[in-house]
């Protein structure tokens, strides 16, 4: 046949040859056993948290053998590029502390395997394009779209398996002669690939996770090289994986389906692939069926759902790993204080079905989390956090870093530590009544003590408030303010003579509480005015008490 001929007309401008690539990006210098791993993100604009589940998964893999991790931005398909994105990704991925060794960076690129940006390597996919055509395994089609059309209705009207292959594949065996003609006349072409078909063949390949596979040989001549001479990704990933001498490809499952077009393609191409690890995908329980976290359905699916909620980016990660690794709780448990990057990732303690995404377990995680986080730290993360996103207590937050530092504090360094911060918005809504700006009148004053004495006992209790009293002086007078009003100083008094009293002390302090905070629950009341502050405390009673 006349392959090396048709190669050469359809790829004129193609001088150099893979042999000039492999010697321009040889093989990496490292350790022994070190893994170089990367990850593709499309910038389409949208990253999904699976896209941090797989970043976390290869950075690992890199990092804990002294390897390589590079970012590689695979913007070959212009329909769905939106500008801006990559930027976005590579912020969004470092606020979850995914650093890359080598890579698209927002200061250029950096590494000598690149350019890293697919769009900006169209010469080197052509050239390995051209040396399929050379070898047979690629072949030009100039089938049109309507052409493309029919032969999809046909095939829908046979219920056929939907593709170019067999006798659908018509340009695969376009003479030399046809084919110099098509091109002298300018027709549009793609470069598809020349399966290899063995009806039904099956051949098994290592998956990094799963395990051995049994999977069908392509039977497809899928696309290598769209009309506008752009690669798919197949072609793109497997010349780039090559020649960035990638060794390890954490995926998601959804290109376990097209592995058999990669295999084959490495194969073509005489080269070796990468192991690939193909990720479970990330479910969610909707009532008693679980689904796909759906870009569409839930905006949970999104990372930008997390920061814009405030959650902590180590949080975050910290919940992605205990879905990462099964054994990684356990090992929390015994490592309370350890740095994550201490843990031993491994790809084959991954989930091989799917992972269960579960919001509750992120909150309790991150509760624990936040609970390691130094309180000073925490106000800092949190205002900026409120900055950030525009949020209107913004302002009051940073207006008195102390003051916040002091609220998310509380009950944290008690035997039984408070765990209820999870994330920003939920903190905010529970330290509301913290700043004048926020606290709202949530309960109503107890139903057993008269309205007429709220006045009366909030008058009292602001007449002999002493800010200096101790926790056990000041109780002393919230007795004694009890007992004056007909309130019993203790509750088992009042259990033992209720006809004597109208209520007891806690009756009282729950109407100082709600005539401070408009709750009445909440952390300890002294603890709480102590953090307040004098003038705010009276300042609130005293409007409390001309309210009720
Ligand atoms: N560009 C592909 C995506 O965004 C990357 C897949 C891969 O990691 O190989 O889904």
């Amino acid at each position: 046949m006349d392959y090396e001929k048709t190669a050469e007309i359809l790829f004129p401008d193609v001088r150099e040859t893979p042999e000039y690539y492999e010697e321009r990006y040889p093989a990496r210098i490292l350790p022994q056993g070190a893994r170089v791993t990367r990850l593709g993100p499309s910038p389409t604009g949208f990253v999904h948290l699976g896209n941090l589940y797989v970043a976390f998964a290869n950075e690992r893999l890199a990092h804990q053998s002294g390897g390589v991790f590079f970012l590689r931005i695979e913007d070959t398909d212009d329909k769905r590029e939106v500008p801006g994105a990559a930027e976005a990704v590579i912020e969004a991925l470092d606020h979850y502390g995914v650093r890359f060794d080598e890579g698209v960076t927002l200061a250029g690129e950096s590494g000598a395997y690149g350019p890293y940006r697919q769009s900006l390597r169209g010469d080197i996919y052509r050239c390995f394009a051209k040396r399929l055509v050379a070898s047979g395994r690629a072949y030009p089609c100039f089938l049109t779209g309507a052409e493309l059309d029919a032969v999809r209705a046909e095939q829908e009207a046979g219920k056929l398996t939907p593709g170019l292959y067999g006798r659908w594949a018509a340009h695969r065996a376009l003479s030399f002669e046809e084919v110099r003609r098509r091109v002298a006349a300018g027709e549009p072409h793609v470069i598809r690939l020349r399966a290899q078909d063995d009806a039904g063949a099956h051949f098994t390949v290592e998956d990094g996770i799963r395990g051995a596979l049994s999977l069908p040989q392509n039977s497809m001549d899928i696309v290598l090289l769209k009309t506008n001479g752009m690669p798919t990704y197949h072609l793109a990933h497997v010349v780039d994986d090559h020649l960035m001498r990638t060794t390890h490809v954490i995926r998601g499952e959804e290109w376990l389906s097209s592995l058999p077009v990669h295999i084959e393609l490495f194969q073509a191409l005489g080269l070796d692939p990468p192991v690939y690890c193909h990720t479970a995908v990330l479910m969610k329980q909707e009532g008693e069926t679980r689904r796909k976290l759906s870009k569409r359905k839930d905006p949970e699916s999104s990372l930008a759902y997390y920061r814009a909620e405030g959650y902590h980016p180590r949080a975050v990660r910290e919940y992605l790993l205990t879905i990462l690794n099964s054994n990684f709780e356990e090992w929390r448990a015994e490592n309370p204080e350890a740095d994550a990057d201490a843990f031993a990732f491994t790809t084959d303690k991954m989930s091989r079905s799917g992972i269960l995404f579960d919001a509750d377990k992120l909150n309790d995680v991150s509760k624990e989390v936040l609970l390691g986080i130094p309180a000073a730290e925490l106000a800092a993360f949190l205002a900026d956090w409120a900055e950030e996103t525009g949020r209107p207590e913004a302002a009051s937050l940073k207006g008195d870093m102390r003051y916040l530092a002091r609220i998310l504090d509380i009950g944290r360094h008690d035997a039984n530590p408070r765990k209820d911060l999870a994330y920003g918005a939920q903190i905010l809504a529970f330290i509301g009544y913290f700043y004048d700006e926020t606290v709202r009148a949530e309960d109503a004053w107890p139903e057993n003590v008269p309205r007429a004495d709220v006045p009366r006992l909030l008058g009292g209790y602001l007449e002999g408030y002493r800010h200096g009293d101790d926790r056990t002086a000041w109780f002393e007078r919230i007795r004694a303010l009890a007992e004056a009003n007909g309130y019993a100083a203790k509750p088992k008094d009042f259990k033992k003579n209720p006809g004597l009293y109208k209520g007891h002390v806690g009756d009282v302090s729950a109407v100082i509480r709600i005539a401070l905070m408009g709750r009445k629950n909440s952390p300890d009341l002294w603890e709480i005015q102590q953090i307040l502050g004098e003038a705010r405390t009276r300042a609130r009673i005293a409007a409390a008490a001309t309210r009720a």
